[in-house]
């Protein structure tokens, strides 16, 4: 759950409440608050992140009661499905029917999705995602922020431009000072209610000081907090709980092991998955996908990918491009098409239509400047902006020209509302400050 547009409390049901959005019902675990029915709360990721005063609650609702209306019936209008064109290949036809009616579809069915290249029977795809995204999320888009507090690490991986044999980078870190302010102003100043904290895998930052800082920002205000730190540890992943944190951001890049220990010398597939288990258990919301177009990546790796991070329960798909960097081994690899990623994300929408989040990463943004338009209208539902502190922003160099890496956080947040709207979307996390 995604809306931080207050909602009422109608049922408690032990450390779950039940919340009431315009006549929806959506559930929050609730481990920090003394609630009672009636109270007006905000969630993120299916925790309660605040009281909201009965007063400050109902204005807010008054304000964005008719244009969420008004959004809805946008969306609904924009992910209509239209009659089906007699001449469409009957194989899509009924493989795409077979999604929409809510069976799963077997390997070979997703692989014949993937191969498709012809426009019409790729709009015919992402149709049906955008279909399947409008029935069970509605209109509601996450927007969560990112903010990279350090571009050391220790790790070399093939195709990241802050891995360590990159010897030209100008490497950074923020101070805990610095990021704390950063997470409190982007709460404060800009309605951040979901904020993920990402690095490379710095040695000097430990997981103790790592939690230190958590648990300062979560003193001062209330957000949901996504690390992204890399392996921190089974332990760690524990330590960073206690302190506050309540979602992971890690990627297992590539279902394939032998295509990951290529990739990442020194490290294993299982060794990634076990953080992402252990995390799963330990309550922590898992957002985690992959990398698409890895040199010697097959499509049969990338279907297996999407199903792994269905199995893995990720709340949130994160699948983008991979980008050759110029400073890295895999320098010279070619480019991809923005179908290419669009597929990965409409095929993600029809492997899990009810529960998963879908992103709209940087990588794909970056590759092409309509991707947010054209993700949002492929089956993803979320988006992140890029609230590092403009100074560090460029050298957070994993891939070369990143998209906002000059652009202020309010030019970000006001192209992504118009967009948003333009689509239909209800901004509803950063809602509360608009
Ligand atoms: N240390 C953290 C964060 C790594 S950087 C971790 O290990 O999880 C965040 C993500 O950037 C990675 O998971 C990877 O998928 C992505 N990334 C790195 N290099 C990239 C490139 N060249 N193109 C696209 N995405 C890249």
């Amino acid at each position: 759950m995604c809306y931080a547009i207050p909602g009422k409390i109608k049922r408690i049901e032990g450390k779950k409440v039940v919340v009431d959005y315009f006549g929806e019902e959506k559930r929050a675990l609730n481990e920090f608050h003394q609630l009672k029915v009636g109270d007006y709360v905000s969630a993120q990721g299916g925790f309660v992140i605040k009281k909201v005063e009965p007063q400050d609650a109902k204005d807010t609702l008054v304000a964005w009661k008719e244009l969420f209306f008004e959004l809805q019936e946008i969306d609904l209008q924009l992910s209509r499905l239209k009659p089906k064109d007699k001449k469409l290949n009957k194989d899509l036809s009924r493989i795409l029917d077979k999604a929409l009616e809510g069976y799963q579809l077997k390997k070979e069915e997703l692989l014949y999705l993937l191969e498709r290249e012809k426009p019409d029977e790729l709009n015919m795809l992402y149709a049906s995602a955008n279909f399947l995204r409008q029935k069970y999320h509605k209109n509601s888009c996450c927007i969560h922020g990112i903010i990279e507090i350090s571009n050391h690490c220790s790790k070399s991986c093939q195709y990241c431009g802050i891995t360590l044999t990159n010897q030209r980078l100008k490497r950074y870190r923020m101070s805990p000072e610095e990021i704390v302010s950063a997470a409190c102003e982007a709460v404060e100043k800009y309605g951040f209610q979901a904020l993920v904290l990402q690095s490379g895998e710095d040695p000097v930052y430990k997981v103790e000081d790592l939690a230190t800082i958590i648990g300062n920002i979560k003193k001062k205000v209330p957000v949901l907090i996504c690390v992204s730190f890399g392996e921190v540890g089974l332990d760690g992943l524990e330590k960073l709980y206690q302190s506050g944190a309540r979602a992971l951001l890690m990627r297992f890049e590539t279902s394939n092991p032998e295509l990951f220990k290529k990739l990442h010398p020194g490290q294993t597939l299982d060794s990634r998955l076990a953080h992402l288990r252990r995390a799963q258990e330990l309550g922590y919301i898992i957002i985690s996908g992959g990398l698409i177009g890895l040199p010697g990546q097959t499509k049969e790796d990338l279907i297996n990918d999407i199903l792994l991070a269905k199995d893995l329960r990720t709340e949130m798909y994160s699948f983008g491009p991979f980008l050759a960097h110029p400073e890295t081994p895999l320098a010279d690899s070619p480019k991809l098409s923005e179908n290419e990623v669009l597929k990965v994300l409409a095929l993600a929408r029809l492997i899990d239509p009810e529960k998963a989040k879908i992103l709209v990463t940087t990588a794909f943004e970056t590759l092409s400047l309509r991707a947010r338009k054209t993700g949002l209208s492929a089956g993803a539902n979320s988006v992140m902006l890029n609230v590092t502190p403009e100074t560090y922003r460029k050298k957070y160099d994993i891939y070369p020209d990143k998209v906002y890496s000059e652009t202020s956080l309010k030019a970000q947040i006001t192209e992504t509302i118009d967009l948003l709207k333009s689509l239909g979307r209800a901004p509803t996390d950063l809602g509360v400050s608009q």
